[in-house]
């Protein structure tokens, strides 16, 4: 049965090596067409000044099991590929949040009330609100921004600020008056509710193209697929015969095809199939959030007090230090998620805003050697309330979509990413359709 099937995959970042890798596992034949020189999408390695680094800093959480099952299938190690914290939350001498070791929920509910930078008022309102998520299984009758969950649980505006505000961005790159409750309990859900090492916080030591697209292609082409690069799919067409994908290279023909490229570039890829309008109505509704990285390379002694910290009410959200995580001394990584004024400025400038906070909250006064401004535009979908996301399925029988913007429970993260390249992998099986 299995040798009737010939997977097609367009688009080499973690969706379509998850669903390419899921495949090979069952030694089902993959042939993965990559636009570019190298594998990752959004989620890749970038090499600047000799320096390697990637296309934004990124977080997992203890709960992407999948994600890290699959790094684990094709020969990573999750214990040495990543620095492994356990929850805690900094920002920067204004709140201060760490999970002791104690069985979860019981971890956080402790690490809300010990909270540094809140009244006892505010810790106790964020530990019954938790309470009350749990009660309600994490689920609502009807998904409304999180401001407004926020607001009818007493949330008032500090502690939105300083612990909901900032998780709310860093787990859906969306603002609060903009996020959906729905998806951001579901994270809180899986983060925080079940083990405690759901929710410890996993910082990579490798760049994100070794981390696990890599190492799948070296795993696929070991099961007897094919991973091309510089080899993008130029058109997706059904045919009688199954579906074709056409390259530079050619035609080939497939049982089924898993379109995994990002969301604009899929929408361009189908919009010739008329019986896939919708769907394409569909994609190109979503709206779009940016994510900025400023990498600073500052001489080798210059660190932060942890690994990951936050700021309170600056330009830079998050900054993380290379050199405490995987040894790049000197190398610091400042994050700006979701919509804001520092889209309005020129790099350089937010650069310099960035050197500016580093110097006032830390003493830095050294000068960078270098600086890297990353600016993705269309980092991740808008997790807006009630959001309709394609669904892996299409009116097509074979033709697949698979992305962090398909359906599924997750904001637009690796594991959501992940989850949508397995499930399709599985419904190429015989029997799914
Ligand atoms: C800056 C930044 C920071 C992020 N931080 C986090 C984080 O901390 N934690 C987290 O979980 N998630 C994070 N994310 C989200 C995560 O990176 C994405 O959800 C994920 O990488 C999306 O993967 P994908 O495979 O769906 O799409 P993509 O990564 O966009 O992959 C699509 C692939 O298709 C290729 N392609 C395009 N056109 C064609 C074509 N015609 N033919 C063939 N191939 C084509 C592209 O080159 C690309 O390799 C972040 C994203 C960004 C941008």
């Amino acid at each position: 049965m299995a040798q009737e099937l010939k997977v097609g995959i367009v688009g080499g970042g973690y969706a379509g090596m998850a669903a390419a890798a899921e495949l090979a596992s069952r030694d089902i034949p993959v042939t993965v067409f990559e636009s570019a020189k190298q594998l990752g999408g959004r989620a890749r390695g970038v090499q600047y000044n000799d320096t390697q680094l990637d296309n934004g800093q990124h977080l997992l959480l203890g709960c992407y099991r999948e994600t890290l099952r699959l790094i684990e299938l094709v020969g990573g190690d999750v214990e040495q590929d990543f620095l492994r914290l356990p929850l805690q939350l900094d920002l920067h001498g204004h709140f201060s949040l760490r999970a002791p070791r104690l069985p979860a929920p019981l971890h956080l509910l402790v690490a809300l009330l010990a909270a540094q930078g809140l009244s006892w008022g505010e810790r106790i309102k964020a530990a019954r609100f938790m309470l009350a998520l749990r009660g309600m299984r994490f689920r609502l009758d009807h998904d409304m921004t999180v401001a407004e969950l926020l607001r009818q649980h007493g949330q008032d505006a500090d502690l939105a600020l300083k612990l909901w505000e900032p998780l709310c961005i860093a787990a859906l790159n969306t603002p609060l008056q903009k996020a959906s409750a729905q998806v951001l309990l579901n994270v809180l859900r899986d983060a925080l509710n079940r083990k405690r090492a759901d929710s410890d916080m996993l910082l990579p030591r490798i760049d994100f193209t070794t981390l696990f697209p890599q190492r799948a292609a070296e795993y696929i082409e070991r099961h007897g697929g094919k991973v091309h690069l510089s080899n993008g799919a130029g058109a997706i067409i059904p045919r009688d015969s199954g579906i074709e994908i056409v390259s530079a290279h050619g035609g080939e023909t497939f049982s089924h095809v898993i379109c995994a490229a990002s969301p604009t570039v899929a929408a361009d890829l189908l919009r010739t199939i008329d019986a896939l309008a919708e769907t394409v109505n569909h994609i190109d509704r979503l709206e779009q959030q940016p994510i900025y990285t400023v990498y600073l390379q500052y001489p080798a002694h210059v660190s932060l007090p942890h690994a990951m910290i936050g700021l309170h009410r600056c330009i830079s959200q998050w900054l993380f230090d290379k050199g405490q995580i995987g040894g790049q001394h000197g190398l610091l990584a400042a994050v700006i998620s979701a919509e804001g004024v520092h889209q309005e400025l020129p790099q350089e400038e937010l650069a310099q805003k960035v050197i500016a906070e580093l110097q006032r909250e830390f003493g830095i006064d050294t000068a960078p050697l270098w600086f890297k401004v990353i600016a993705e535009k269309r980092a991740t979908f808008c997790c807006s309330p009630g959001l309709r996301r394609p669904s892996q399925q299409t009116a097509i029988p074979g033709l697949l979509l698979a992305g962090d913007y398909t359906a599924g429970d997750y904001p637009a993260t690796l594991e959501g990413t992940v989850l949508s390249g397995t499930h399709c992998a599985r419904l190429c099986l015989p029997g799914r359709k």
